[in-house]
């Protein structure tokens, strides 16, 4: 910090009167000028000091939630265990549930902005996925899974988890409520 008498512009990094409070370079506006606001909020550093509006955040959390959801859904379709003759799609058993953990999951990224309803969509889908990965892996060579004498896990499962993953990300950056604080949890 300079003791005394200049600052540095934001905007062009001129050296300016500390009290300045429009630079005689560029004519950014300083917090508390008084003249029309110009936004400062185009300028070049990314990370600022307000604290984030909560669209920005939500839109982070919702992209996460989103594409784990259609992931998740994908890999329900997919096959979860393949033989070298046939496969058989998550659909035609545990991929059901997860199916359809997809879909709540991805309505509540959207239509809430709280994370409970999508968490517990993404527990059960990675909670499924891994059961399933786990289950099927076990029985590899001696039990059929929905019908296939399975060869090897199938990539839907795969992809469920990896789904599930990538929407727990979202949940866990989501807030609870609505605030524009992130980290301040109050005291
Ligand atoms: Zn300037």
């Amino acid at each position: 910090m300079m003791p005394d008498a200049t600052k540095t512009c934001p905007e062009c990094a001129e050296e300016i009167k500390a009290a300045a409070l429009v630079c005689r370079f560029c004519g950014y506006r300083f917090n508390g000028a008084t003249a029309e606001p110009s936004a400062p909020e185009h300028a070049a550093a990314g990370v600022a000091a307000v604290p984030t509006p909560a669209g920005t955040q939500i839109g982070l959390d919702t992209a996460a939630m989103l594409g784990g959801a259609v992931l998740v859904a994908i890999g329900s379709i997919g096959p979860w265990a393949t033989s070298p003759l046939t496969s058989a799609s998550g659909t035609s058993g545990d991929g059901v549930i997860t199916l359809i953990a997809a879909l709540i999951l991805g309505a509540a990224a959207v239509l809430t902005k709280g994370r409970t309803i999508a968490g517990l969509a993404t527990l059960v889908a990675g909670g499924v996925g891994i059961y399933d990965f786990i289950h099927i892996e076990n029985k590899l060579k001696t039990v059929t899974f929905a019908g296939v004498q399975i060869d090897h896990v199938g990539w839907g499962v795969y992809v469920v988890i990896v789904g599930a993953v990538i929407a727990l990300g979202g949940v866990l950056r989501r807030q609870r409520g609505p605030r524009l604080t992130l980290i301040d949890d109050g005291d």
